[in-house]
């Protein structure tokens, strides 16, 4: 399947288009119209996308609605097995998946083939949940009476997207809210559209039944804003920046049916390198941390604090490295393009921001020779950076990290600590103390001792703190507290005894 001239949206197991969508005259587009997507690595249209809204997102949730009951009623390790096999199609399918991602993103090819793969595993693990999502048995104080709690379905689920791993997204949430037995309604993300309906094909081959699974396609006022309000959808399950994380907390308050909101929001994470680390080692992940995936990573490393007596070792380290990132979307690169032309400009004018403000640029800060007209930009360091500037306390979701000295390990945690995200945190030392202080004092949902910002696997919960979460997890069995309502059960087994 190459990737298509007119990305549709997937509702009840098919295809709908501008032209298919209910009240369109044959023929003849509907209300929706389209808009373009470009791939990013060389700035080319690759298609049209119908401009969902309220009439598509009605139709999706009507559709999810008149399958939902079913689907939670289909036995629990049933739905695991079909998730079984969405994991071995997926497997079948890795060329497919990874064009599309790699049409969608510009990512090299062995990033776009990882989340084919990732994605295939988290399938595989909640399969495995299949024969568990168990509840507990509670003993009880009064004779003849038990209790017990049971994982119910919610019943619709809102899943809204990010650019960044589309189909890592996507999987991320769909596959446990599907195990857990709900109907599902995808807003996939403008820039990265097509990935949720390929994946709606996947699922009906799999065996998921029709309707169960539907995706919409549009901007986030038009589709996202109907989906999140309406009193249908019992879990809005959210990832994206904290700004829209906020705003959907607010959309889903203002309803008059309440909703569980799960947010997985951006980060700030920082790389600490202390006096006793391992220099090599830590350049070589700082790099990694700050410029895979072209830094478009929740959890990338954008704020690399260094303790003043290995600084200029460490810089000379790291600036050594980074010269030598890849950039490209080949066999071999390391940094692809970021999303969009926007995303672009906004970078480079951040980074030039910062300079004036007093920041000194000692790597990058421009689009990257000889790849325009695509979106890539040069792997940048900022040095000189204040604490509190605005690159030093907003997410830039770019290939965009600051050096900052720090004069030792309290300073490191304040300077860590310093911003409104929480979602992961490095720190390189040899010191057990060191690292277990770091363990208590950061705050935030990850933390990783001599390894890079990132890290996920289908049985690790990720998540953050302060405005990078609202305290959910997920993959892990913690996503299971997100697609399932706990039920506690009080039985009198001799009515009238009770
Ligand atoms: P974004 O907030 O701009 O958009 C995310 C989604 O929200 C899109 O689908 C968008 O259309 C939709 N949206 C926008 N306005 C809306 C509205 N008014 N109502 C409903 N939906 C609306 O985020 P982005 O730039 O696309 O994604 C990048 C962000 O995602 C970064 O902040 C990154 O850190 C974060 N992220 C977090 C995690 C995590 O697990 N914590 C993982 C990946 C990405």
């Amino acid at each position: 399947m190459s990737y298509p001239a007119l990305v549709p949206h997937w509702i009840a197991g098919v295809e709908v288009t501008p032209t298919t969508a209910p009240g369109a005259t044959p023929g003849q587009p509907s209300d929706s119209t389209t808009f373009e997507k470009r791939n990013p690595a060389n700035d080319q249209v690759i298609a049209q996308v119908a401009r969902g809204g309220a009439a598509e997102v009605a139709h999706a949730l009507s559709s999810a609605a008149g399958a939902a009951a079913e689907w939670a009623r289909t036995p629990v390790p049933k739905r695991g097995a079909i998730l079984g096999r969405a994991a071995q199609l997926l497997r079948e399918r890795e060329a497919q998946f990874g064009n599309i991602v790699q049409a969608e993103t510009g990512k090299p090819w062995k990033n776009a083939v990882a989340e084919v793969a990732s994605s295939a595993d988290l399938a595989i693990f909640m399969e495995g949940e299949g024969s568990r999502l168990y509840g507990k048995t509670l003993p009880s104080p009064i004779p003849n009476r038990s209790v017990q709690t049971l994982r119910s379905p919610i019943g619709i689920c809102a899943a809204i997207m990010p650019f960044n791993s589309p189909l890592a997204g996507v999987a991320w949430k769909v596959f446990p809210a599907l195990l857990c037995g709900n109907a599902v309604v995808v807003k996939s993300h403008e820039l990265t559209p097509y990935t949720a309906v390929a994946v709606g094909q996947l699922l009906k081959d799999a065996g998921v039944p029709l309707g169960v699974y539907n995706a919409v396609q549009g901007f986030g006022p038009d589709a996202g804003a109907p989906l999140v309000q309406d009193d249908r959808v019992g879990v809005v399950s959210f990832t994206g920046s904290s700004a829209t994380g906020k705003l959907i907390q607010k959309m889903v308050s203002e309803r008059g049916v309440l909703a569980k909101v799960c947010l997985e929001l951006g980060g700030k994470n920082p790389f600490v390198v202390c006096d006793d680390a391992d220099i090599e080692l830590a350049a070589d992940l700082a790099v990694a941390s700050a410029f895979i995936d072209a830094g478009q990573r929740c959890a990338s490393g954008s704020r690399i604090v260094v303790f003043d007596r290995v600084y200029d070792a460490f810089r000379s380290a790291f600036l050594a490295r980074v010269a030598k990132v890849k950039v490209g979307s080949g066999a071999d690169d390391e940094c692809g393009p970021v999303i969009s032309r926007a995303s672009l400009d906004r970078l480079i004018g951040q980074v030039e921001g910062a300079v004036t403000r007093g920041a000194t640029l000692v790597a990058g800060g421009r689009q990257a020779p000889g790849l325009a007209p695509g979106y890539y930009m040069q792997p940048t360091v900022l040095e000189q950076v204040s604490p509190t500037d605005d690159v030093s306390q907003h997410e830039l979701f770019g290939p965009v990290t600051c050096l900052y000295r720090v004069n030792g390990f309290d300073d490191a945690v304040t300077l860590a600590n310093g911003t409104h995200y929480g979602l992961t945190g490095a720190i390189h030392t040899t010191s057990l103390h060191r690292a277990q202080e770091f363990i208590a004092r950061y705050q935030g949902g990850l933390v990783s001792i001599n390894g890079a910002t990132y890290g996920a696997g289908p049985h690790m919960p990720f998540g953050g703190v302060k405005n990078s979460g609202n305290g959910f997890r997920e993959p892990g069995t913690e996503a299971l507290d997100v697609y399932t309502e706990l039920k506690t059960v009080v039985i009198n087994h001799v009515p009238g005894k009770a």
